[in-house]
């Protein structure tokens, strides 16, 4: 099964969040039972990267957005620990700064896009502006409704400049978010990450979704696609990301650039100090 088209929302399509199953795991029965695959992909991915890096043609922007508890950090942990960090960037976004709330709403994330053979990762993303601020009329509509035509202007900039796009919404049902406020009240290690904001939040479950589902509706083009991963297993999100993460960057065809200089000649200077060192130096050791 192919994962990019297995949980894309395709352009123009309706998105119905209550349809959706959120424990969805594919064929694995158990995390154990899931866990070659993900070293497979963790793999795949290392190496990838190692190209992209190498390549230095393209890069990648992940943006990740959830309810609270959705697993947002999770997931970021787990993509990160197959990476080399000198390829990546994580960016999260909160309450704007007065400088950020002084500026137009894509100004701090455009500053913060992947440069380059980078990798860059949005915890919370430019679709806050059309998420939390909808919901909260934080703006006006005739303001926040302006920003969807925005948002796909904004994301076709940055992948007219190479940087491919994947947008991933973390799909919890409200049973499995109530589990984990849970865990993070009984749990001593979990307790600094519950915050009131949890709790008010909740009570607008149905307005989150539909901000949601219109954002996903509007922009998931072909070039910069929305993904609804089913995240109730989190072992399952994990695996769901890494492989279209691997897929994504697979598709691309990236090759190991030549080298920039002449290896002849290099190899060349290399046995002449072999031999100018060589025989300077004592026959047999000291
Ligand atoms: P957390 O990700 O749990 O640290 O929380 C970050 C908080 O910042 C969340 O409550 C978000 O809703 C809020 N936030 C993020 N972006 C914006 C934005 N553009 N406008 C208002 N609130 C935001
Ligand atoms: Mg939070």
């Amino acid at each position: 099964m192919n994962y990019v088209k297995r949980f894309q929302v395709k352009a123009g399509d309706k998105v119905n969040l209550k349809e959706i199953d959120a424990g969805f795991r594919d064929r694995h029965r158990s995390h154990e039972h899931a866990l070659a695959e993900i070293e497979v992909y963790n793999n795949k991915l290392r190496k990838l990267q190692y190209l992209l890096y190498a390549e230095n043609k393209h890069s990648l922007l992940i943006c990740l957005q959830g309810r609270d508890a959705a697993g947002k950090d999770g997931t970021i942990n787990h993509v990160l620990a197959t990476l080399n960090p000198q390829g990546c960037t994580v960016n999260g976004f909160k309450v704007p700064s007065t400088e950020e709330a002084a500026h137009d709403f894509l100004w701090r994330y455009h500053k913060a896009a992947p440069a380059r053979g980078q990798i860059g990762i949005f915890n919370r993303s430019h679709y806050e502006d059309v998420l939390v601020v909808r919901v909260h009329d934080l703006v006006p509509k005739e303001v926040w409704s302006k920003r969807y035509d925005q948002i796909n202007d904004f994301e076709k900039i940055l992948q007219g400049n190479g940087t491919h796009i994947l947008k991933f919404y973390l799909h919890i049902d409200p049973d499995e978010q109530l589990k984990r406020f849970k865990k993070r009240i009984d749990d001593p290690r979990r307790q600094w990450k519950i915050s009131e904001s949890d709790y008010t939040e909740r009570h607008y479950w149905d307005d989150y979704t539909r901000a949601f589902e219109t954002a996903m509706e509007k922009c998931s083009t072909k070039q910069a696609p929305w993904f609804i991963i089913p995240a109730n297993y989190k072992w399952f999100r994990n695996l769901a990301i890494s492989r279209i993460i691997v897929e994504t960057l697979e598709s691309l065809h990236m090759k190991m650039p030549d080298p920039t200089v002449d290896i002849k000649d290099i190899r060349k200077k290399y046995h002449e100090i072999l031999k100018k060192e060589g025989e300077g130096k004592p026959e047999n050791g000291s």
